[in-house]
């Protein structure tokens, strides 16, 4: 069982903001939003990294996209437009050690990124 605090959300250990749930991944409001809409999506399984994907989980890296795309629909985003974004790592920003793509939106986002 891994000591990981989104693993802990997906057991329900700790609560969260629910917007999605399938058998593959879960989505929820992010707990210290950056923007209007900002929803964190994960994979069920843990995987501490985008590092840390194969070729076996393209499956589930392209079913992380679509759900994405429903998410941005159902929160009114996609017409005006959202960020998926991946932390990877120090460098990448990444303080949450398992796999988890951010949805931004509802205002107009900088670029580049800090
Ligand atoms: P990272 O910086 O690793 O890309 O993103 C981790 C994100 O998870 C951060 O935006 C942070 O606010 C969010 N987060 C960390 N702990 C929790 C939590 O317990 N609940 C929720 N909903 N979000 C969290
Ligand atoms: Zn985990």
């Amino acid at each position: 069982m891994e000591d990981c605090i989104f693993c802990k959300i997906i057991r329900r250990e700790i609560p969260c903001d629910k917007v999605y749930e399938d058998e593959k991944v879960l989505a929820f409001r992010d707990i210290n939003p950056e923007a209007p809409v900002h929803i964190i999506i994960i994979p069920k399984r843990h995987i501490a990294s985008l590092n840390e994907v194969s070729k076996e989980d393209l499956e589930l890296l392209s079913h992380i996209l679509l759900v994405a795309k429903n998410i941005a629909s159902e929160n009114k985003i996609a017409e005006t437009g959202y960020r998926l974004v991946n932390n990877c790592g120090t460098d990448g920003g990444q303080t949450v050690p398992h796999l988890h793509f951010h949805i931004l939106g509802g205002r107009s986002l900088g670029w580049p990124p800090g």
